[in-house]
């Protein structure tokens, strides 16, 4: 099927290299009878910018142009990788970013400006960061509020949600989906799962949505960072009905196959135990990559605690997407201190 996507501006360094996980496979998978792992490398679309946000602000981009914003307000947390793309996005697209932001740090509180936070200060983003429980009962007031604030001075903000995941953003993931089925036709594999990370939704929705529009017989799967199964399915459900509302789309969302696993998401959003520090810490000696401990680090780490349990026996190839978040993984560095990667 050949697929019609909206505007786009190029950000991002596409396509992002396909490449096999050979060491890690070789002793974290092959000793279970797993299947042979390969990284789709979306940590490398860019090097500032990097991750999977900023296939999704190709798109968001593209529609502020064409509607007229000359400012972008979306929101997230403290640590947000979404907040940081969005904050060089706009940036370099001559756009203001204006971010929400959940958590504690203030500007006379310099210590805690690190990681992604540091970047949205550098990128020239106005941050706003609110206490958790009023970011949490007034999210949507306090995006009128800021919407009415530029309006009022003569500019135009559109509002860009959680991750930049709704029926827009997944455009992003689409297209993601469409370039790796070429990668894997060039590598001559043919996955069976491909395997994700999960916080906002955009991203699965954006692989499952392709994979079906495309024919592709592979089985995504969202490995959940915060909420649980129930809550990921139906927000990948919820952002796909939003893309085909918007665009005009004929398809049943309920013949996609949404999967999600949420046994790995530990103690909580952004909070993290040491065996996921000691997969972050094996990736980065076996392979070269870099996880971060609230996204990445966590989804790999479900992914060879299944394997181990013989999930993926009879599997040939299975793929994780590599989503980015290492700016998130420096405000972590008290955990590394005691972390070994392997036996010695
Ligand atoms: C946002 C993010 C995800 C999750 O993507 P969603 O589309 O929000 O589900 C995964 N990995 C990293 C590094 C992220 O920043």
């Amino acid at each position: 099927m050949n697929i019609e996507y909206p505007e786009r501006v190029s950000l991002a360094q596409l396509p992002t290299p396909l490449q096999p996980l050979d060491r890690i496979t070789e002793r974290y998978s092959k000793p279970y009878g797993g299947p042979r792992l390969w990284v789709k490398r979306d940590d490398l679309t860019e090097s500032a910018m990097s991750g999977n946000k900023l296939r999704k602000l190709e798109f968001i981009i593209a529609e502020a142009r064409a509607t007229g914003c000359d400012t972008l307000i979306t929101c997230g947390g403290e640590q947000s990788n979404h907040a940081r793309a969005t904050a060089l996005a706009a940036a370099k697209a001559g756009l203001h970013a204006h971010l929400v932001l959940r958590g504690a740090a203030t500007a006379s509180n310099n210590a805690e400006v690190d990681g992604n936070l540091l970047v949205d200060h550098l990128a020239g983003a106005s941050v706003s960061i609110y206490p958790l429980k009023q970011y949490i009962n007034e999210l949507p007031e306090l995006f009128a509020s800021w919407s009415a604030y530029y309006e009022e001075r003569g500019h135009k903000a559109l509002a860009v949600p959680t991750g930049g995941s709704d029926g827009l953003g997944i455009w992003g993931y689409i297209r993601a989906a469409e370039e790796l089925m070429q990668d894997c036709a060039a590598a001559q594999i043919a996955p069976e799962h491909v395997i994700c990370a999960t916080g906002s939704g955009g991203t699965q929705a954006g692989l499952t949505l392709g994979a079906h529009l495309l024919g592709a017989n592979t089985q995504i799967t969202g490995y959940a960072v915060c909420d649980d199964r129930a809550y990921f399915v139906d927000k990948v459900s919820k952002d796909v009905a939003d893309w085909k509302e918007r665009y005009g789309k004929n398809i049943a969302p309920e013949l996609l196959r949404i999967a999600v696993n949420d046994q790995y998401i530990g103690p909580g959003y952004g909070v993290a135990d040491k065996a996921v520090y000691e997969t972050i810490a094996l990736a980065a000696q076996l392979e070269g990559i870099l996880l971060d401990p609230v996204y990445t680090g966590k989804a790999f780490h479900g992914l060879l605690e299944e394997i181990k349990l013989g999930a993926y026996g009879g599997c040939r190839d299975i793929v994780f997407v590599h989503t980015g978040g290492q700016f998130g993984l420096f405000p972590h560095r008290a955990h590394f201190g005691s972390v070994r990667a392997m036996d010695e």
